[in-house]
């Protein structure tokens, strides 16, 4: 693909995850190489009438002026768009539950990550592949604008899709964001505050009872975070409360993916930790106060968490002609999208085929780290008019927490578990955290909660009434979880 344009080209990145993140950063750190790295210009954002826009992408090569010398058409300037100012360090989030990280020490500042890329906030809404443009509204202001782009790179992840069980999607809580993990945290500490004094002995059991639906990697990690939590919470009421927290999975053990032997060993460690295992059944419908297993029993309870349910993002499955009949953006091997010119897709949010299982590749982000760099490189090649190169990768290992000096994986094909896999589980994932500061805040959490119990505090986020003419007081309703808005299309809308 050979692209030709007269002026300096905008390459934009979608999605400040994994996949986004290392690509962006291989593409700046490959045009700084070769001396070709524009400053992205701001004023090719589309607000107000077209007259007033009269010439500003012509424009676009003045905004590049750093990079005297170089040749107009050979400059490349790289924007990242994504919904929050910061990127999330997903496998940890579950350690945000049980408090063993402070919530803000899995999240990096995005433009602390990227030097030389232009950071836009907001949310992507619309990809327009013939004007090839992006439509982005503004999280606060909701006002939309348009990006031009002559490269696209797709990187918006998956989302939660809990539309498989009636009543999950209105009351079940997913475990993907900082706000998801934050608001978990927050809402298991209020049940507890709320059994305390409750005196219908039905209402206070569902209250105190935890449904975490799912035994994959995350939904054990959830499991043993939250029987963490409240666990230690509970020791603070003088009453006397016992919470549950129950695991429901649908095969005879927990995490199938390492073998029965792990899997074995993982549900018998869950179990020691206080984790109630319902195994071999599955959620056939949530209501506010109960969950209904498949063999007709019901769990009273008041929190539902669903750590099953992927599906496409929205923004991706819109793209005609681009995906596979459920909606999953299929590109190459090169990560380019048939059809789509100029456009790439990697991460979660596409399904490519892994060459040497013929299967998609994993959803993982040690997956989405190398295809990152591997897409980057792609591109400056496409953009210079030298042929791609196919990604493959295989996993090296896999390894899953079961909270307080337990785990299991398998790193080179050999299986572990224990203090060894937990040991190995936590110097990985901190020697993966993306900056110095964040692995020395991390590794001081890990350090200290050696020694001191889980904090157990529950942060109220309601803000204080300031509207003149109304009661001094806090304003009603839940706090809206960070990185979610109520009208999102690409979100579950907690309620409860
Ligand atoms: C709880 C949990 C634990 C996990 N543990 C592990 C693990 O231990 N090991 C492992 O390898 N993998 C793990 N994973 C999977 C791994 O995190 C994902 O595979 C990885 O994050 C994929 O990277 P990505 O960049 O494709 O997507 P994401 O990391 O999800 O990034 C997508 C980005 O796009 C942004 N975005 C989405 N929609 C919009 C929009 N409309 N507008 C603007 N921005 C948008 C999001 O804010 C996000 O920043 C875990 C996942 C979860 C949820």
């Amino acid at each position: 693909m050979r692209l030709v344009s007269d002026m300096t080209q905008r390459i934009v990145v979608l999605g400040g995850g994994f996949a986004g993140v290392t690509t962006a950063q291989e593409l700046a750190r490959e045009l700084r190489k070769q001396k070709r790295l524009a400053r992205s210009p701001r004023d090719d954002r589309r607000f107000g009438p077209a007259w007033l826009r009269f010439g500003r992408r012509e424009d676009r090569s003045d905004g590049a002026a750093a990079n005297h010398g170089v040749e107009a058409s050979r400059r490349v300037a790289v924007t990242l768009i994504n919904r929050e100012n910061y990127f999330v360090f997903q496998p940890l989030l579950a350690d945000i539950i049980s408090g063993a990280i402070e919530t803000t020490h899995v999240v990096v500042p995005l433009r602390r990550m990227l030097r030389d890329v232009e950071v836009e906030v907001g949310y992507v809404e619309e990809i327009d592949t013939d004007r090839r443009r992006v439509q982005v509204q503004r999280r606060q202001s909701s006002e939309r604008f348009w990006v031009d782009y002559d490269a696209l790179v797709i990187a918006l992840g998956s989302i939660t899709d809990f539309r498989g069980v009636p009543g999950m999607a209105e009351y079940a809580i997913g475990v993907r964001t900082l706000g998801d993990a934050f608001y978990l945290r927050n809402r298991a500490l209020s049940m507890l505050e709320d059994a305390a004094t409750e005196p219908d002995p039905e209402r206070r059991r569902a209250l105190l009872t935890f449904v975490v639906v799912g035994g994959g990697s995350t939904g054990v990690e959830v499991a043993a975070e939250l029987e963490d939590l409240v666990r230690t919470a509970a020791r603070t009421f003088p009453s006397g409360i016992e919470p549950r927290v129950v695991l429901v999975h649908s095969r005879p053990y927990v995490l199938p993916e390492f073998g029965k032997r792990l899997g074995v060993y993982a549900t018998r460690r869950l179990r020691e930790a206080g984790v109630e295992m319902i195994l071999g059944r599955r959620l056939t419908r949530v209501d506010v106060d109960r969950v209904t297993l498949d063999d007709r029993t019901t769990i009273p309870t008041a929190t539902v968490v669903g750590t099953v349910g992927n599906a496409p993002h929205p923004v991706a499955a819109r793209l005609a002609g681009a995906t596979d009949e459920r909606g999953w953006i299929r590109p190459d091997p090169t990560f380019a999208v048939p059809g789509l010119e100029r456009v790439w897709a990697l991460g979660d949010c596409a399904s490519i085929v892994d060459p040497r299982t013929g299967g998609p590749m994993p959803a993982t982000a040690q997956h989405a780290i190398r295809e990152g760099p591997h897409a980057a490189r792609n591109i400056l090649a496409a953009l210079d008019g030298q042929p791609q190169t196919p990604f493959d990768y295989a996993q090296v290992g896999m390894l899953v927490s079961l909270g307080r000096f337990r785990g299991v994986g398998e790193v080179f094909g050999v299986r572990v578990s224990g203090f060894l896999a937990w040991f190995l589980w936590r110097s990985y994932y901190l020697l993966r955290l993306p900056s110095l500061e964040r692995r020395l805040r991390v590794a001081l959490d890990w350090t200290l909660e050696l020694f001191l119990a889980h904090d157990v505090v529950e942060i109220n986020l309601r803000r204080t009434r300031t509207r003149p003419g109304e009661d001094p007081g806090e304003l009603p309703g839940e706090p809206v979880a960070a990185g979610s808005r109520p009208d999102a299309r690409d979100e579950i809308v907690i309620s409860s």
